[in-house]
């Protein structure tokens, strides 16, 4: 059995999902459970609708309500035409569309945006996205079932990323997907909502959580393999936005492309991998616009290269903490870490001193009670405004001239920090939020020729 993930351009529009219905009817034989995300860019506008909303600003709010029913309806109306289906698809699209402006209506008046009520807003996407895509399907002769995903995945209550349940999930699959695909039906699901396992309220995976989704459903129906069909050919040597010139990557490592999603190839969501590492199940990503290519293979065993792709991200957050009486003391580096699992945030690249420890995090919504924790170990310098280069290589340490051509590459763009993590596989410089995309490209001139700039 195979899942397969569906990203917003692949379901963006009528034509987009039919595209998408012809990959999935070729799946039908190997038992297929399909994964949706949202129509391109519908997300952004839920959670804008609704920050609006909490604003006071309701007219505007309830404006964008429309713009998405009449978007859905649109679509729903080119892939059906006219008939009972349609009118049933319809009648449900419209239903949330109504059930969306009343959350709008309600945000308005308590004029508090929770992460709760931002969940319950976000969550619509997936919601009609998926009712969308089962009615396209049958359409095209798919026996294609709508399975509500919030009753599937099973989380904890972290609104807007929450943390999945796997075992609950498993039983859930079992219990409610893996009978239809054994009766050769085809599930299909929303990917990144679900609802906790205490409340049953719904929750979200965070940004980009489809992928989540569908490795956790691929892990715990132990599915022969995860596609993520997505707008381009595969994972590539560096995002084709910032370097044109970047190639597809036949097949790459678990850990490498683990490495280069945390670092901000957006092409796979960063825990995608670790559910399908654990089970040894390949992920596949594959360009929907183009599905006879090969697209790229993740598996344990993939050539071993110096430096595999460069990755980049912006809006990072630089921290130093300096205590020259503490540094070296026993249990320092362990207070250090518990202000940052204390509150949730995870930190990306860290390097040591004799007399500071400096480290990078990209989410700062609990920054202003870290730093007043971590003044109580020394002192605290914040610098914003950061970015994050990443070299990704499964051999970048053992020998050869990866780490001094990086350096040279690189030239004049400061470097604010540097690591290489202990496994020898990602080199990382923190630089000037504006100099992650010239030095990436620099970086990708280096070691895959091309343009630098
Ligand atoms: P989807 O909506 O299908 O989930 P995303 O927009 O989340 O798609 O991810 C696909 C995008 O990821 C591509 O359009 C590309 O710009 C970006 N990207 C960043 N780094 C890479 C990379 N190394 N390889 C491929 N794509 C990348
Ligand atoms: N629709 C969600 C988002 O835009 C999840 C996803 O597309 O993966 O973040
Ligand atoms: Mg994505």
């Amino acid at each position: 059995m195979i899942v397969l993930k569906f990203g917003g351009t692949s379901v963006g529009d009528a034509e987009a999902i039919a595209r998408t219905g012809r990959i999935v009817s070729t799946r039908v034989d190997q038992g297929a459970v399909v994964v949706v995300s949202a129509l391109a860019g519908v997300t952004n506008a839920l959670i804008a609708l609704a920050e609006q909303a909490a604003k006071g600003h309701l007219i505007g709010a309830l404006g964008a309500v429309e713009a998405l029913r009449a978007r859905h309806m649109e679509q729903a109306t080119l892939l059906l035409g006219e008939g009972e289906r349609a009118t049933e698809t319809i009648a449900e699209l419209s239903a949330m569309a109504d059930e969306l402006a009343h959350l709008a209506e309600a945000l308005a008046t308590l004029g508090d945006l929770t992460p709760r009520s931002l969940d319950a807003i976000a969550s619509f996407g997936e919601k009609m996205s998926s009712l969308l895509c089962v009615a396209a399907f049958q359409q095209q002769g798919i026996p294609a079932v709508h399975v509500d995903a919030c009753t599937v995945m099973i989380t904890d209550a972290t609104f807007t990323r929450a943390e999945p349940h796997p075992d609950a999930i498993a039983d859930a699959c079992r219990q409610s997907v893996l009978p239809l695909v054994r009766d050769g039906k085809v599930p299909v699901l929303g990917g990144f909502i679900g609802s906790s396992e205490v409340t049953g309220i719904t929750t979200t995976l965070g940004r980009g959580g489809s992928d989540f989704s569908a490795s956790l459903f691929g892990a715990a129906m132990r599915a022969d393999a995860i596609e993520i069909w997505t707008d381009v050919d595969g994972m590539l040597t560096a995002d084709p936005r910032v370097v044109p010139e970047s190639k597809v990557l036949e097949q790459i490592a678990f850990d490498e492309a683990a490495e280069l999603a945390s670092f901000g190839a957006k092409v796979l969501h960063p825990n995608t991998i670790a559910p399908a590492v654990r089970l040894g199940i390949p992920v596949y990503v594959l360009n929907s616009r183009r599905p006879e290519g090969k697209g790229t293979k993740i598996t344990f065993e993939a050539p071993k290269r110096a430096v595999t792709a460069i990755a980049g991200k912006n809006d990072v957050t630089l921290i130093k903490v300096g205590s020259p009486r503490m540094l070296l003391t026993e249990g320092f580096l362990r207070s250090l870490f518990d202000v940052f699992e204390r509150h949730r945030t995870s930190v990306d690249v860290v390097a040591t001193s004799e007399v500071s420890v400096s480290l990078t995090v990209d989410e700062v919504s609990q920054i202003d009670v870290i730093v007043s924790d971590l003044r109580r170990l020394g002192d605290v310098t914040l610098e914003r405004n950061r970015g994050i280069v990443a070299v990704v290589g499964g051999a970048i340490a053992l020998g050869g001239h990866a780490m001094s051509r990086a350096l040279e590459a690189i030239g004049d763009v400061r470097v604010h920090m540097l690591s290489l993590s202990a496994t020898g596989i990602n080199l990382t410089m923190v630089v000037d939020d504006d100099q992650v995309q010239p030095a990436m490209r620099r970086l990708h001139a280096a070691f895959f020729g091309g343009r630098a700039s």
